[in-house]
């Protein structure tokens, strides 16, 4: 009988996918990674161009003093630098993300950290000075509230003691 691995949730810029808002990837080189690409583990998804947003595109934070979850209650807003508000396109993406997941039956997310979608303990403040915060993107809230457990790439040994435990 074949075997189900638990599937992973994984920003597809942390594989290679040029799809970052600069037109980059930011591509992480791991032999975990690779493993888990091997075993079929690992679900690539980009919430912001799932979105219809372009690549390349304006760089965009959660508004200073707000955070994920109000974004996500419809209290808060994601903007760009000059001010355009790309909320519904964030909302949207993080719908995506958790509709993904559950098809996919994603336990586990391992996300891109500092991004306003991605981020899982890092975000942009909200003033474009490049200072970092506590806090997370509007996806990786999203994700929690599914019952997702969310890692950053810093986490990725953490991320694999726990799929060795439940193996
Ligand atoms: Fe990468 Fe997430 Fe940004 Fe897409 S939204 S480019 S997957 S960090």
């Amino acid at each position: 009988m074949d075997r189900i691995v638990d599937r992973i949730l994984v920003s597809a810029c942390l594989i290679g996918w040029p799809v970052r808002f600069d037109g980059a990837a930011k591509t992480l080189h791991h032999p975990l990674l690779a493993r888990w690409a091997e075993e079929g583990r690992l679900v690539p998804l980009c919430p912001e161009t799932m979105a219809g947003l372009a690549t390349p595109r304006a760089p965009a934070e959660i508004e200073p003093g707000t955070d994920a979850a109000a974004v996500l209650a419809g209290t808060a807003r994601v903007l760009d630098a000059d001010g355009g508000d790309h909320t519904a396109a964030f909302r949207e993406g993080a719908r995506i993300a958790t509709a993904t997941a559950r098809i996919r039956a994603c336990r586990f997310a391992l996300l891109t950290e500092g991004s306003p979608s991605c981020g899982s303990t890092l975000i942009a403040d909200g003033t474009f000075s490049g200072r970092r915060i506590l806090g997370e993107g509007v996806a990786a809230r999203a994700l929690r509230d599914a019952g997702l457990r969310v890692f950053a790439p810093d986490a990725l040994d953490e991320l694999a003691a726990l799929l060795d435990r439940e193996a």
